[in-house]
């Protein structure tokens, strides 16, 4: 092929620069929604939907785990290989550390988790993102252990012919209250009042059109590959830096100092990482319009799911 001529560089070049526009606007206008960027005493309201994989034991949840390492001296995000069932390195060496007693270390290579959530956006005191308005959007929630303890508490008390609270005409909305305590290091977010509102509810008949379910595993990043993560636990072992596999994106720097806290950090992620999810034309109307007896409701299933959890944990 002859060697391009400087037009098609120059236009080669444009390309790149409005590609580059494209993901900056794509991760600025994240699907993330910050609730926690509310101030204390506001409150938000949504409507959670399930997953659109019927196979989902969790049915409207899935766990994003990461690990954050120290490697040349920037901290990495790294995606958990336990996310896509395989045996994970640093899971491996955490355990390694804990079941020789040094907690310390074994915290340190220990997974973190956040919970994803998709869900319609019903009422929204933050000011107008650069994406617009959020009223009338489902958007993804990364959640922390407080408030996802906060939502199987609640749904415990539905009782089992309830219809499901995810059901967008007769389901129950979600308020996610901001509050404050205090701690001996100062004051804290708290969303402990956040729960299921008392009635059910249908969303406005102009937002169901609008709502698409997608396969809750589509918001996961990509699979970095075990040889991305042994390559990336060398070089912090060894202070080295490490660039394989960067096209994949599959590691970043991040500030996730706030862990525990409730304040699920954003990560500064490429697109390659956090793949749109792909949406689909199910609505959840559709989904929900099955008969609730036919081998019991979702709400039914779900509840099933937490009590053998709990009994295996025993
Ligand atoms: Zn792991």
């Amino acid at each position: 092929m002859p060697r391009p001529s400087l037009a098609e560089l120059k236009a080669r070049h444009k390309e790149q620069q409005s590609k580059k526009q494209t993901n900056k606007t794509t991760r600025s206008e994240s699907d993330v929604y910050p609730f926690w960027e509310m101030e204390a005493d506001q409150e938000a309201v949504v409507r959670i939907l399930p997953d659109l994989d019927e196979e989902n034991r969790d049915v409207y949840q899935i766990d994003k785990l990461s690990h954050t390492l120290h490697i040349n001296q920037k901290q990495r995000y790294i995606p958990c290989l336990k996310m896509y069932d395989e045996d994970c390195p640093i899971c491996a060496r955490s355990q390694k550390y804990y079941n020789s007693d040094d907690k310390v270390k074994g915290k340190y290579y220990w997974r973190s988790k956040k919970v994803l959530v998709r869900a319609l956006i019903l009422k929204d005191p933050l000011p107008v993102g650069e994406g617009g308005p959020r009223v009338g959007r489902v958007m993804t929630l990364s959640l922390m252990a407080e408030l996802t303890n906060r939502i199987i508490a609640d749904i415990a008390a539905f009782a089992n012919d309830d219809v499901d609270p995810w059901d967008l005409k007769g389901g129950t909305n979600f308020v996610i209250r901001r509050g404050e305590k205090q701690t001996p290091t100062g004051k804290q977010a708290t969303y402990a009042a956040s729960g299921f509102e008392r009635k059910a509810s249908a969303i406005p008949a102009d937002m169901l059109e609008t709502v698409k379910l997608v396969d809750l595993r589509s918001l996961l990043p990509k699979n970095p590959g075990l040889d991305h993560v042994l390559g990336l636990l060398e070089a912090h072992d060894n202070h080295t830096d490490y660039t394989g596999g960067e096209t994949q994106g599959a590691s970043t720097t991040t500030n996730e100092s706030a862990e525990g806290t409730q304040q699920p950090v954003v990560e500064p992620v490429s697109t390659e990482t956090v793949a749109q999810p792909a949406t689909v034309t199910a609505t959840a109307a559709t989904t929900a319009a099955k008969p609730a007896g036919e081998g019991g409701s979702i709400l039914d299933k779900i509840k099933r799911n937490r009590a053998a959890q709990a009994k295996a944990g025993e």
